[in-house]
């Protein structure tokens, strides 16, 4: 049997128990890495996306509920994965939270919790993964930015500045290691179906008195010229070549994947 790429490596993706981090996930599950999963939900059903995950790609899998607003907690974690897989060999910084207000109504603690889990949380697992991706010379870290880290939109000032921020901090961690076999980019997605973005739909269908179908056809009018979600499996794919030998150049580029939102 051919050895997959990524085999014996070792993927930590940060709130990967929904959405995109869960379809980045399984996509480097599929080419063999081991996976650390993060994120909040259900124990029962945590636990059993971990054994279906190991058990469909045949790696090993791990769970770390750090909270990615607590820098303590994200240390343990990290400490906990290096205890248990020798390394972070794959860094995916994808936990996120929204929150839509005017600057003038938008709550202080909200502002505080979207910048902490968004952008400051990178960079804690960043500084800690990168003392061991050093000593192997090889390393991938990959941002989970958003077309809002390229373009803004009224209501989104916390959001749209933590992803500006990320994109910053890719370039940054791109260059300090321009040098050795660690890259950093980021993936900047447009709209994605995912429960963040649910809620959105949801919003807009109660405010306009219209179905979800409609709010959904509205929202994506709005922004995203092809008219259609781009999809967690997509996401993972352009993961996976990020992660490849061909990627090995790719340094420091936030790379939309938005059907043609920022392209406007
Ligand atoms: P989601 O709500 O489906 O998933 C978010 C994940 O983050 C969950 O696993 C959740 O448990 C975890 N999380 C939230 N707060 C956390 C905390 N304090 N500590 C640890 N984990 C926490 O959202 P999603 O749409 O999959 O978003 C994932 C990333 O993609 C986010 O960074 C988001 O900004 C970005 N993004 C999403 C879209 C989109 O359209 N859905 C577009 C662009 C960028």
């Amino acid at each position: 049997m051919q050895t997959r790429p990524l085999a014996g490596k070792t993927a930590l993706i940060t709130g990967s128990t929904s959405g995109i981090g869960l379809g980045i996930a399984q996509a480097l599950a599929a080419e063999g890495a081991n996976i650390v999963f993060n994120g909040f939900g259900d124990a029962a059903q945590i636990a059993d996306l971990q054994k279906q995950t190991a058990a469909q790609f045949g790696v090993k899998t791990a769970y770390f509920g750090a909270d990615m607003t607590k820098p303590h907690e994200i240390e343990q974690m990290m400490t906990d994965t290096i205890a248990q897989f020798g390394s972070v060999d794959i860094l995916v910084n994808n936990a996120g939270i929204q929150h839509v207000a005017t600057i003038e109504d938008f709550p202080v603690e909200r502002w505080d919790a979207v910048i902490a889990i968004n952008l400051t949380s990178a960079f804690h697992t960043t500084r800690l993964a990168l003392p061991a991706m050093k000593q192997k010379n090889w390393g991938r870290i990959i941002n989970i930015a958003s077309a809002h880290g390229l373009v803004a939109s009224a209501g989104k000032s916390a959001y749209v500045a933590s992803k500006h921020g990320i994109v910053g901090l890719t370039k940054v961690t791109a260059l300090e290691n321009a040098q050795t076999g660690i890259t950093c980019n980021a993936i900047c997605p447009g709209w994605v179906l995912t429960p963040l973005v649910q809620k959105q739909v949801d919003a807009r269908a109660a405010a306009n008195n219209i179905s979800i179908d409609q709010a959904k056809h509205e929202l994506l009018l709005e922004k995203q010229p092809s008219g259609e979600f781009v999809t967690p499996e997509q996401l993972g794919a352009l993961a996976v070549f990020l992660c490849s030998d061909a990627a090995a150049q790719v340094r420091g580029v936030a790379w939309n994947m938005d059907g043609g939102w920022v392209a406007q």
